[in-house]
């Protein structure tokens, strides 16, 4: 099924239609959108199967809103979905398509919001319902959702509602529609579960699969590092200073994993944040706010909480963790490279390891090239690069006269000798070139400790204003209403110092940094290892700023 993606006035749409596609900027349909769009229009029960990315839900969404009739208030389409991110993502793209035909209403329903909200909205005569499982289930009890007219069903991301427990309540649901539906299922997987459902609730479907051909694949660079456990948050802090993404996404297999490396990673200086199951709707909703907007910079998550993030401009996916699963591997870099931009993902690799990463290229049909780490020798020439670029924009932007000024009265040395001061200020690091703990193969684990312990004291030199203060990081912040007087009492109280030397506070979201004594650290650190900010526990670490 090698058909060539088709052009959205080559199909059978209302102006309207058409008109609200031109304004959403698609050029052409997908491969999926090709092939899916005018057997849905034609009533055909369809799977539909293609990576994350590919462009299911106008797939689906085109031909479905065709099929409404505006002027009957009824529920004519239902949608179920996994999430309350991927019901609201649906309804907003819905809405895109429906911007000239204002006749129809879409409402998203999902756990979480209040229902007599969502029993009032039902009320005013919807005709398009996308929701979880679980809150529809609950409003078809209710009698608040009559499906009686419900002529289309969509089941997406089918693979993904079954693993997280709804086949239940997807049963239940499909058990209650009109015989006479149409059922289409959009999947990025096919696992056996999933054709059993069809089997049970569709009528003759035709399967579609776009495998390859997508609009992200081909965009994506994809590469591998060979990097041991405990050298790879230098390796993920390296390739994130070299690439400068302004998105990235770094995968770990457990919660747990996730929250250790973003505390590490916090730890670092850097903006990360944690996205798994364990946080409440309002936490993700936050984290993901804050993505978008970018005060965050890295995002760490685990595959499923990272299912149904609809954002489209992330730069590189960090496999931190090899996935366990060989789908995972596409679902994960399928964050990248969206909607045609250039992605990259990242993959490290320990030890045997490479063997599974060998499966997952022939499963996949991956090219996954080696890559090499980038040395600090490599590090400090971006940085120059990076610096001199900034230098040449501040002196074509010009208003540069207060520092003329400032530059003569140094008459005595040449122009060039102050230059050449500024740029060694700014760039010099002392033993940047004799040991990188990447390329070296400790010999044992005291060696490899010492070597953190020297980046450390160096990256620490370099941050602090002042050089007989250390920053301290604690994972306490905004959100807990921390205040610097109970940092303050705090470690005063626990380590005995007094409260007067402690210097600067920066208190974020949810960590804080404070600046102290160097020579009080040690006391500090062994002091406060289980101390409590506001009576919640909290971790104190000497922090590490960012290169
Ligand atoms: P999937 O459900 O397959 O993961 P989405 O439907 O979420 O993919 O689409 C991914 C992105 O691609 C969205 O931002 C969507 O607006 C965009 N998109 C969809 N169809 C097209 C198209 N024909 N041309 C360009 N972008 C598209
Ligand atoms: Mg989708």
């Amino acid at each position: 099924m090698n058909q060539e993606p088709l052009n959205f006035h080559e199909m059978n749409l209302s102006s309207e239609t058409l008109r609200a596609i031109e304004d959403m900027g698609f050029e052409e349909a997908t491969p999926i959108q090709s092939q899916c769009i005018a057997q849905i229009q034609a009533g055909q029960d369809v799977i539909g199967q293609s990576q994350t990315g590919t462009g299911k839900t106008a797939a689906f969404g085109i031909p479905l809103l065709e099929r409404i009739d505006q002027n009957l208030p009824k529920v004519q389409a239902l949608i179920l979905c996994p999430t309350r991110e991927l019901a609201i993502q649906i309804s907003e793209e819905f809405n895109k398509l429906l911007r000239y035909r204002k006749g129809v209403r879409v409402i998203p329903i999902y756990g979480g919001q209040p229902i007599e909200r969502q029993i009032s909205a039902l009320k005013k005569g919807v005709q398009v319902v996308v929701g979880t499982p679980g809150r529809v289930m609950d409003h078809m009890q209710r009698r608040t959702l009559k499906l009686s007219e419900t002529s289309i069903a969509v089941l997406d991301e089918a693979d993904e509602m079954l693993d997280m427990g709804f086949r239940e309540d997807i049963e239940f649901i499909l058990d209650k529609l009109r015989d006479d539906r149409q059922t289409l299922l959009f999947s990025a997987t096919m696992p056996t579960a999933i054709l059993e459902l069809t089997k049970m609730y569709q009528n003759n479907p035709k399967h579609i699969t776009v495998i390859r051909n997508t609009l992200t694949v081909p965009s994506i660079e994809q590469v591998y590092f060979e990097v041991r456990e405990s050298l790879k948050l230098e390796a993920l802090c390296r390739l994130i200073d070299v690439e400068s993404p302004t998105l990235s996404l770094v995968f770990c297999n457990t919660k747990k994993r996730v929250d250790e490396i973003t505390e590490q990673l916090q730890g670092r200086g850097y903006f990360a944040e944690s996205l798994h199951g364990d946080l409440k709707q309002v936490q993700r909703d936050l984290v993901m706010r804050k993505f978008r907007n970018r005060t965050l910079e890295i995002l760490v998550a685990t595959d499923v909480a990272a299912r149904g993030i609809d954002v489209d401009d992330i730069d590189i996916v960090f496999n931190y963790d090899l996935p366990q699963d060989e789908e995972y591997y596409i679902h994960r870099i399928g964050r990248t490279g969206r909607a045609g931009r250039a992605g990259q993902s990242f993959t490290f690799v320990a030890g045997r390891e490479i063997y599974k990463l060998r499966e997952i290229m022939r499963h996949t049909k991956a090219t996954i090239k080696r890559g090499k780490m980038p040395t600090l020798i490599d590090i400090e020439e971006i940085k120059t690069r990076q610096f001199t670029e900034k230098i040449k924009s501040i002196m074509e932007d010009g208003h540069l006269s207060k520092y003329v000024n400032i530059v003569e009265s140094l008459g005595d040395y040449s122009t060039m000798d102050i230059a050449a001061a500024l740029f060694k200020f700014h760039l010099h690091d002392e033993d940047a070139n004799t040991e990188d703990v990447l390329f070296e193969e400790p010999r044992n684990y005291h060696d490899f400790d010492r070597h953190e312990e020297k980046s450390k004291q160096k990256s620490n030199k370099k941050a602090k204003t002042d050089k007989n203060m250390a920053r301290l990081f604690i994972t306490i912040g905004k959100r807990d209403k921390v205040q610097p007087r109970d940092i303050v009492g705090a470690i005063a109280n626990e380590s005995g110092i007094s409260g007067k030397i402690i210097g600067n506070i920066d208190i974020y979201d949810d960590f804080t940094f404070v600046d102290v004594p160097k020579n009080t650290i040690k006391k500090i650190l062994s002091t406060m290892s289980s101390a409590k900010i506001k009576g919640r526990k909290v971790k104190i670490e000497w922090a590490k700023p960012k290169r």
